[in-house]
């Protein structure tokens, strides 16, 4: 098999797959510890998801009010309904400090107060003083702060010669006989040539997997392509079943109203022009965590009170909001609102409806970022030589539900996490040992059956057939009948993959191919979402089934892992225990005097 396609080789001591956010501060980190790194990306850095970020990134720097680390991760372990790993979470809201300033001092252009300091904002879940006040916690540069992120963090990491390899797709990890990874095998899009990345160390940092779904704010790019690698190597993933929904995607098309436009004071109206949210989270109101706003919009639609021709959708208003403010803050979703909705949004509401945003579920790590494979003895094993940062991996500080901008914050503190770890464990410039020849062909062998793929289906009606089953069956309300229904659609979908059809078969700009190489990765985790979703019999963060309206943490406060079949689409569920457990004493005072839950 292998001799049909010449191997270049390549040795590393690091090689990361992803030039997001996570990816990039990672390759930094490697770097700046004289470790040979090399970034593999299927995208230019600078268009990776991480561009579309607006609202901005969570750190308790206390520059428009009072604020504490402590206070965030009580934020972050409620906002993740007791589901987050909270050492992880510990980690991340500690770090978040000296991470913002390190984003600061590489030259992320952040939008100021009066006094000259990073400006923040107030977002949803975010509180001072363990949930009794507003918290103005996330840093902005106006409404585009992960594209200023993404272009510093690149210029960084080419001013510390990270190597990149752009434009160049990852098909499958090279695992060892003893379960370690030892590098990754590679297709170049451009000329057409495979190629075998040796490396003591690969990181994961390949974003979320969105697509799997029909309405959906992230990129067409995010595949869930590690999540893919991952579960054919013979790994687990975590917790699939929490998928987050933006409450405001624009009507139809998708695209993000950031939630800082709440944070500015915007809010949502339905049918009867009633402010809603004030019914469902007396206090938090418009700026209630994501599903709380999701399924409360998702109510007042079934419920007959959706705005628009069709009931199906709502209302959310800035006309009332100085419009040199909001050019000043919200110039991006000004522009969106105009392109998407036609909707000048100095005048009329902008329609809009829950729609996909974050994974929750990925790729199972410890705090740490090395990459688990729980066996019954040993539920935290890690897997040599593997890490996943970004929404890849489940890490896990969002639990069953993420706080907006702490994404951001995940992938620099992680990031960095990644590069503090591996410049522990690998010694630099150490000689690689030999690789099964048996990995390569499995790659390989993977990558020729789609090439040759001669069925009568073209890949994108199998691919809207799943996004539409995941879209009816698996969204923000959740019955054992509906999860059952998605379970039956993804059995349908998966009986066709054997008939898929690429038509081109050539090695160079194949758009076809990789269209159905990442169909392939989409479609094992969208039976992974769906078995996990009708695995878990309780109400938990973004996961609300109507059958099991409660939490339950006496059989549920743990981790879900579930394992694929990626021939037959079958899968094999398990569990993780939650690290309740926190890094240090300094947070004895956590949880506050007042019962938490
Ligand atoms: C519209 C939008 C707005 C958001 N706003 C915010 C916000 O304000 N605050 C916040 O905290 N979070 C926000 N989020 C979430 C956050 O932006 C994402 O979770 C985060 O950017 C993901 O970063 P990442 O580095 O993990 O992956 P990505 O940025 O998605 O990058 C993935 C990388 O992997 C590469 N890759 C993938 N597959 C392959 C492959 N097979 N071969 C080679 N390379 C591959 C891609 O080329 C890319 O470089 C937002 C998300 C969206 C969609």
């Amino acid at each position: 098999m292998s001799t049909a396609y010449p191997i270049i080789e390549h040795e590393y001591d690091v090689v990361i797959v992803g030039a997001g956010g996570a990816g990039l501060r990672a390759a930094v980190g490697m770097v700046e510890r004289g470790l040979k790194t090399a970034v593999i990306t299927k995208v230019f850095p600078t268009r990776s998801h991480t561009v579309a970020a607006q609202g901005g990134i969570s750190a308790a720097l206390g520059n428009m009010g009072d604020d504490d680390w402590r206070w965030h991760m009580y934020d972050t372990v409620k906002g993740s309904d007791w589901l987050g790993d909270q050492d992880a979470i510990e980690y991340m809201c500690r770090e978040a400090i000296p991470a913002i300033i390190e984003l600061e001092h590489y030259g992320v252009p952040f939008s100021r107060t009066e006094a000259g300091k990073i400006y923040q904002r107030a977002f949803g879940g975010m509180t001072t003083k363990y949930g009794e006040g507003t918290a103005y916690r996330t840093c902005a540069a106006a409404d585009r702060t992960g594209h200023a992120m993404l272009h510093t963090l690149y210029q960084q990491a080419l001013k510390h010669q990270a190597e990149f390899f752009i434009e160049y797709f990852a098909l499958d990890l090279v695992m060892d006989d003893e379960g370690g990874c030892r590098g990754v095998m590679a297709w170049n899009l451009d000329d057409g040539s495979i190629h075998r990345f040796r490396a003591h160390q690969t990181v994961l940092a390949t974003g979320g997997y969105g697509r799997a779904y029909f309405s959906a704010t992230s990129a067409h790019t995010c595949t869930g392509d590690g999540g893919g690698m991952v579960l054919r190597a013979g790994l687990p993933l975590q917790d699939m079943e929490f998928v987050q929904f933006h409450p405001t995607g624009i009507y139809g098309a998708g695209c993000l109203i950031t939630e800082g436009v709440r944070g500015e004071g915007g809010y949502l109206t339905n049918s009867n022009g009633e402010r809603f949210m004030e019914r469902y989270a007396p206090s938090a109101k418009d700026l209630a965590s994501r599903d709380v706003v999701s399924r409360s919009m998702t109510v007042e639609i079934r419920e007959g009170r959706g705005v628009g021709p069709h009931k199906d959708h709502i209302h959310l208003h800035i006309e009332h909001i100085d419009p040199a403010i909001i050019h000043q803050r919200l110039p991006g979703i000004s522009e969106t609102a105009k392109v998407f909705a036609g909707v000048d949004v100095t005048k009329e509401p902008i329609p809009v409806q829950p729609t996909v945003h974050y994974n929750m579920g990925g790729i199972p790590t410890n705090f740490r970022t090395e990459v688990l494979n729980p066996s019954d003895t040993d539920k935290d094993r890690v897997v040599p030589g593997l890490m996943a940062v970004g929404e890849a991996a489940c890490v896990s500080v969002h639990g069953a539900n993420r706080l907006g901008s702490n994404s951001l914050l995940d992938l620099v503190v992680f990031g960095r996490a990644a590069a503090i770890r591996a410049a522990e464990v690998v010694e630099a410039g150490a000689s690689h040992r030999s690789v099964p020849q048996s990995e390569t062909d499995r790659a390989l062998s993977h990558f020729d059956r789609w090439r040759n793929a001669k069925g009568s289906l073209p890949t994108s009606k199998v691919r809207l057939e799943m996004q539409k089953v995941m879209q009816t069956d698996v969204a923000v309300f959740r019955t054992g009948e509906s999860l059952e229904a998605g379970k039956k659609g993804m059995e349908q979908v998966w009986s066709k993959r054997g008939d898929i059809n690429v038509s081109d078969r050539s090695m160079i700009w194949n758009s076809d191919l990789v269209e159905t190489l990442e169909l392939d990765n989409l479609m094992a985790q969208a039976v992974a979402t769906v078995h996990s979703a009708l695995n878990r019999k309780e109400s938990r963060g973004a996961h609300a089934r109507e059958d099991f309206p409660d939490r339950d943490d006496v059989n549920w406060m743990k981790h879900s892992t579930v394992w694929v079949d990626v021939e037959k689409g079958t899968t094999r569920l398990g569990d993780r225990p939650v690290h309740l457990n926190t890094l240090t004493n300094e947070v004895q005072t956590f949880p506050p005097k007042k019962r938490v839950y």
